[in-house]
C-alpha cells in the first residue's frame, strides 16, 4: 500500500490535505511546510545519493556537509526599523511579507513585484503561505543583504522542527519550475546542500562557508538555500546579531542606528557584532 502523499495523523486517520490539524481527532499535526517537505523526501534522498556517486571528490562533499550539520544557521535579515522594534519589545512578533504590506510597512510597492511574489508563495504553499516567515540557510551567519543589513541568527532549538528548506531562491527560477525545487526538513539541511552545492563546492578549494555565502545586492541575483519557518518568533529567537556595514566612515544616521541596537541586544543578553561588507546595500 502506498502510504498517503499528505501522510497519517496518529488516529489512522488518512490526510487528505497539509492543514495543520487533523480534521478527524483535531490533534494538531506537525507545521504544513514540513509535511510537504517529508512528502519528498524520497525525491531529496535520491539525487543525493546520486550526486554523491557522481562526484569523485567525495571528501569535499562530506566536509560540505559536516559544514552545513554543524554551521547552518538560519539567518533572517531585517531592516533597522523591525528589529529595533521586535528588540524593544519583547511581545512584538515577527511579520511576514503579507503582513507587512496590509499594515503599509512595505516601502517598495512595486505592481510587478507584489504580483511575482503571491504567485511564488502559492506555487510553494497555497494557502498556508501567510503563516510562513522566510529566511536563509547561511553558513557565515550574515544571510541575505538584501533584506536588510542586520543578520539575525535564530536559535535552532525554538525553530528546527517547524522549518523547511528549499533548494533556491525561489525568486530565481521560472514561475513553471518552482514547485520542482528540491525541499527538505531540516534534519536533511545537509542532504539539501549536497545536492546544490555538490559540484561547485567538488571543483573548489575555496572553504565552504565562503563558496556558499549569499552573493548579489539585488534579491533576483541571490542565489541562497531559502528557509521557511512556520508561524512566527519573537526576540527570544535570537541568538545573535551581525550588523553589516559599509567600509570607511559612517554617517551619523548610521552610526545613531548601530549604537542604538547594540545597546538593545546588550539589555536583551543577545550577542551583537558588526562586520565591515562591501556587499551592503541597506
Ligand atoms: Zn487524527
Amino acid at each position: 500500500m502506498v502510504a498517503s502523499v499528505h501522510g497519517v495523523c496518529a488516529c489512522g486517520h488518512e490526510l487528505q490535505s497539509f492543514d495543520p490539524q487533523c480534521p478527524s481527532c483535531g490533534k494538531q499535526l506537525s507545521a504544513p511546510n514540513v509535511r510537504m517537505a517529508l512528502a519528498q523526501r524520497d525525491r531529496l534522498h535520491s539525487a543525493y545519493h546520486l550526486k554523491r556517486q557522481s562526484t569523485a571528490r567525495g571528501l569535499r562533499l562530506e566536509e560540505l556537509e559536516a559544514c552545513i550539520g554543524s554551521d547552518g544557521r538560519i539567518v533572517v535579515n531585517m531592516r533597522y526599523s523591525t528589529i529595533r522594534e521586535l528588540l524593544e519589545n519583547p511581545q512584538v512578533t515577527y511579520g511576514n511579507f503579507w503582513q507587512d504590506f496590509v499594515a503599509d510597512r512595505i516601502v517598495e510597492r512595486n505592481e510587478a513585484l507584489v504580483a511575482r511574489r503571491m504567485q511564488v508563495d502559492a506555487a510553494l504553499f497555497a494557502q498556508h503561505t501567510k503563516r510562513i516567515r522566510s529566511a536563509v540557510l547561511s553558513p557565515d551567519g550574515l544571510g541575505a543583504t538584501f533584506y536588510g543589513r542586520f543578520a539575525v541568527t535564530l536559535r535552532q532549538l525554538l525553530i528546527a522542527d517547524r522549518t523547511s528548506l528549499l533548494e533556491n531562491n525561489p525568486f530565481n527560477v521560472d514561475l513553471s519550475r518552482v514547485n520542482e525545487l528540491l525541499r527538505a526538513i531540516w534534519d536533511d539541511r545537509a542532504k539539501l546542500a549536497v545536492v546544490r552545492y555538490g559540484d561547485s563546492v567538488a571543483t573548489s578549494d575555496v572553504p565552504i562557508a565562503t563558496l556558499i555565502r549569499v552573493i548579489g545586492a539585488e534579491r533576483d541575483g541571490q542565489a541562497f538555500m531559502e528557509a521557511h519557518i512556520w508561524d512566527t518568533f519573537t526576540r527570544e529567537a535570537f541568538e545573535n546579531v551581525v550588523a553589516q556595514v559599509p567600509p570607511g566612515a559612517l554617517d551619523p544616521q548610521l552610526i545613531g542606528d548601530l549604537a542604538r541596537i547594540e545597546d538593545l541586544c546588550n539589555r536583551a543578553g543577545i550577542a551583537f557584532e558588526r562586520v565591515e561588507d562591501v556587499l551592503v546595500r541597506a
